[in-house]
């Protein structure tokens, strides 16, 4: 079994220390921000999450009119949330609630109270501002630095920052977490590569921040100048503003030679740092429970769904001084557990979202994702990543068919072999599914490729 002692583990001048004790499943060894909070008893969680939930409604009906007059419509008090299960009773948030009071309309203080303003540009309409008063800042902060420490990061680890800073979150959040948890900043911001390049040279950094793209485009624009990966000072890669393929991540930790982790959140809550990616378990990450209550409902409905199994994520921030939020409904897709990890934590760990409610299909009463076809075709050799789902109804009843594309060994002029394959695909997809779908086969490069973003869906249902 190959171990790291605790020196080599918090000297950020050794590479890959905090991953062979991960590997080897020591976890005690590894960094971890706040112990005793991250590993508190469930009782503890949900008893802070109560007392917390309590008089953040209480504080949310009293400064904001937005949310009295809602409440007050749906005949619901402050008094009336007695147990974390009475959130249900309190009415859900989306972003039209904050474009509709653009700017200041469901801020809780005076602007004289807020130290920080970030904002997210809507692809359509008004965009969504946000002001964080000093508490806020501070819960950021923590948050951040849970995150980071999770990935390795320790104290005295230089960190360059490869985003922008700006109106959006993630440049200052992770600045400023990162500086929390004691690490030196060097806040290069996004762009020029080559001079990213030659600043990890020059000042030895040993974390970065940034896209996973990014990160794959510096790595490219490294090699090409002859700089040596594995000779580098660069050791860990924190990635966030835009969601990591586990395919991607792997490519850049073995050329980099870091270890990536990447964290989740959204501006409308707070930014970054909702929950992040542990050394354990690599497709979950934690969530900051003492600050967040989440709930997994259905999104046709908004009804909980049994525990662990898969819906759409609600976030109530639990202690948020400058805009409160209550049940903001995400539109992304995941499941939660809540069973200890085996890196220590007791926080609940959420899946990594792949995809969001806008992208369900719901075939004869199923909720169907693209993303369940594509991990199903990713099993099965012989087939291109290209796909496309075609839904109809013309027998009057819901009828999806998947085109699927061979790749040129698999292709095949006995009809015997074809037919075989198939039937095997379709198979394959109603186990995952749970709905019968037909299955057609194309032939090398018969789907049509797109220039832009890719469309694997033709909803054709009258
Ligand atoms: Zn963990």
């Amino acid at each position: 079994m190959v171990n790291s002692t605790a020196e080599e583990i918090f000297d950020p001048s050794v590479k890959g220390a905090a991953l062979k004790a991960a590997a080897a499943g020591n976890f005690d060894v590894l960094p971890m921000f706040d112990r005793a909070m991250e590993t508190s008893s469930r009782e503890r969680i949900r008893a802070i999450q109560l007392e917390k939930l309590i008089a953040q409604v209480a504080y949310t009906y009293e400064n904001v009119a937005w949310y009295r007059d809602k409440m007050n419509e749906m005949g619901v008090r402050p008094e009336d949330i007695k147990t974390l299960e009475d959130v249900r009773k309190l009415p859900f948030t989306d972003k039209n609630a904050l474009r509709e009071t653009f700017p200041y309309g469901l801020f809780a203080q005076p602007l004289d109270k807020i130290v920080e303003m970030h904002s997210s540009s809507g692809t359509t309409g008004k965009p969504i501002v946000v002001g964080y008063t000093k508490h806020d800042m501070a819960v950021w902060s923590d948050c951040i630095a849970r995150l980071a420490s999770m990935a390795g990061v320790v104290p005295g680890d230089r960190v360059q920052m490869a985003f922008g800073y700006g109106m959006f979150t993630g440049g200052f959040g992770l600045h400023y977490g990162c500086m929390k948890l004691g690490c030196t900043m060097i806040p290069a911001g996004s762009g020029n590569t080559e001079r990213h390049i030659q600043m990890i040279e020059d000042y030895g950094t040993t974390v970065i921040i940034a896209t996973p793209t990014y990160a794959l485009h510096i790595c490219e624009v490294g090699e090409k100048m002859g700089y040596d990966w594995a000779k580098s000072t660069l050791r860990v890669g924190l990635f966030g503003g835009e969601p990591c393929p586990p395919a991607l991540k792997a490519e850049i930790e073995s050329r980099m030679h870091i270890v990536c982790t990447d964290n989740y959140g959204l501006t409308e809550v707070m930014g970054p740092g909702v929950s992040g990616e542990c050394l354990a378990e690599r497709d979950m990450q934690h969530i900051a429970e003492d600050h967040f209550l989440w709930e997994i409902v259905d999104p046709a409905t908004g009804e909980p769904v049994p525990e662990g199994e898969m819906g759409e994520l609600v976030l109530t921030p639990l202690d948020k001084e400058g805009i409160p939020v209550l049940r903001y409904r995400t539109h992304d897709l995941t499941r939660v557990v809540t069973e200890k990890c085996s890196c220590g934590r007791t926080h609940a760990r959420m899946q990594k979202v792949r995809s969001r409610c806008d992208d369900m299909l719901i075939i004869r009463g199923t909720n169907v994702f693209p993303s369940q076809v594509e991990d199903v075709l990713a099993g099965i050799e012989g087939v291109t990543p290209h796909y496309l789902i075609v839904v109809d109804n013309e027998t009057g009843l819901d009828r999806m068919t998947v085109n699927v594309e061979l790749k040129p060994e698999a292709f095949s002029d006995s009809f015997e072999v074809m037919d075989n394959f198939r039937q095997m695909v379709a198979e394959k997809l109603k186990g995952t599914l749970l709905v019968g779908v037909k299955v057609k086969l194309v032939e090398p490069g018969g789907i049509e490729r797109s220039v832009g973003k890719t469309k694997h869906v033709r909803d054709l249902r009258k």
